[in-house]
């Protein structure tokens, strides 16, 4: 997969993962000459595999991407699994709401895919673009910030340069460091417990996830009956439930989900990630810009971290193929302001609603608690409300980039802009 790396590229995408991959596949069209830079290249997935710990939930516009990129047919022959419905529910009361994919017109609401089958699925796109250079096995170590040129320093003691360097390099990019970009640190003193069990019964192709006082707990369908599990709980709490032995960690997993889908017959290894939000203090400056992981990190309770970033990618393709077809300078700040000022206040909204959330079901006030409760029973019953809560969790409000939209007019709003 390793290409030759030249000394000169357009543009330089730091970290091949989910997003940056994205960020190159999207790109792809506009000719620009384009290396990605990715240390750690994972091994191919067979279909009898283990499942992998880490999935994402991909909405509706992040499926968009792929399908417009060329790439969704990639995931789609690997493995995926739509899920139709979603149930969520308070641990401390009565209230619950479930949604259908079917009340919204579509067939589902989203696929849960392991984080693995999309990374392999973009690096396999990117091999059809000859403007793409993949350069795998190398880490990036030095970075010399220009703002008409960047010089990057790979492990191996290679040096290139760059018009637009981009920082894809996830939660802690030594891009973002290099560049003494500010980092606004909240940590939710939670840790995420994941891992993949099987449930005596099968998951309904439904996502399910109950609200803990002590944090959320999802259950994620996969496509061989198993669930992919996020256990976000308090880190002392979290400690103790990974020192659990196999048996008991499946009783009290299952106790903890309601016994909803039955016992739980067993568990995979499990992994706990610390729980932390972080915002950029800005994206952008001349010649480079942040997405994903890089720029923001966010509570996984509605599974939208990735989704967020497949939405930075696509918006900042769009910016700069806009600027390129009306012969602008495609690195220079005004022109990547656009990105910033595009994706800044819905990455915010969508932060801010996830830790109002964690604090809203993480309180056990007995007032709050019957707050909480009936606004769940609300929502349950007025449609409206739901039907724009699904719409949200689908990826379809705010201000979508083209290739994100249902309808794909990618080439007329390049044109307006
Ligand atoms: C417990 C948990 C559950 C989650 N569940 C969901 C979910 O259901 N849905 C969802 O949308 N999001 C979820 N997220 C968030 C999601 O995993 C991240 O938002 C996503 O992985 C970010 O992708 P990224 O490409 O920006 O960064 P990363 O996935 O971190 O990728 C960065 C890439 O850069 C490479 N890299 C880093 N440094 C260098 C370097 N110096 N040189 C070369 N390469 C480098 C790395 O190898 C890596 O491949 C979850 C997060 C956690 C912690």
């Amino acid at each position: 997969m390793s290409a030759t790396a030249k000394s000169h590229y357009d543009v330089l995408i730091v970290g091949g993962g989910m997003v940056g991959s994205t960020l190159a596949c999207a790109l792809a069209d506009t000719g620009l000459d384009i290396a990605v830079i990715e240390k750690f290249v994972p091994d191919e997935i067979k279909q009898n595999d283990d499942y992998d710990l880490r999935v994402s939930a991909i909405s509706h516009s992040s499926q968009n991407v792929f399908k417009h990129t060329g790439v969704w047919p990639l995931i789609e022959k690997r493995r995926s699994c739509a899920f139709e419905k979603m149930h969520v529910w308070d641990a401390d009361g009565e209230g619950e709401v479930e949604f259908d994919a079917a009340d919204n017109g579509v067939s589902e609401l989203g696929h849960i895919i392991e984080n693995r089958v999309i990374q392999l699925s973009l690096l396999e796109r990117m091999e059809d673009h000859h403007n793409i250079s993949l350069i795998t096995g190398h880490a990036v170590e030095g970075i010399e910030y220009g703002a008409d040129q960047s010089r990057i320093t790979l492990d191996n003691g290679n040096d290139i340069s760059c018009r637009l360097l981009v920082g894809a390099d996830g939660a802690n990019s030594i891009v973002r460091q290099a560049v003494d970009i500010d980092l606004e640190i909240a940590d939710y003193e939670q840790k995420g417990i994941v891992t993949v069990v099987t449930p005596e019964k099968h998951h309904q192709h439904t996502a399910w996830q109950r609200f803990l006082p002590t944090g959320p707990l999802a259950f994620l369908p996969l496509s061989n009956g198993q669930c992919s599990i996020v256990w976000s709980a308090d880190s002392a709490e979290a400690e103790r439930l990974m020192q659990l032995d196999d048996e008991n960690f499946c009783r009290e997993l299952s106790h903890a989900f309601e016994s909803k889908l039955g016992s739980i017959n067993s568990a995979s290894p499990r992994a706990a990630f610390p729980l932390i939000r972080r915002h950029a203090s800005q994206y952008v400056k001349d010649g480079l810009a942040l997405v994903g992981d890089a720029a923001h990190t966010i509570h996984p309770l509605a599974g939208q971290g990735v989704n967020l970033g497949l939405m930075d990618a696509a918006s900042l393709a769009e910016v700069i193929s806009a600027a390129k077809l009306n012969r602008r300078d495609f690195t220079s700040l005004q022109t990547l302001r656009k990105y910033e000022r595009w994706r800044r206040g819905e990455n915010q909204l969508m932060m801010f609603s996830m830790s109002g959330f964690k604090n809203l079901f993480g309180n056990d006030n007995p007032l709050i608690s019957k707050i909480r409760n009936v606004g769940l029973s609300l929502v349950q019953k007025n449609d409206l409300v739901k039907a724009s809560l699904m719409n949200r969790a689908m990826g379809f409000e705010g201000d979508l980039p083209a290739i994100a939209r249902d309808e794909y007019r990618f080439e007329k709003a390049r044109q307006e802009m």
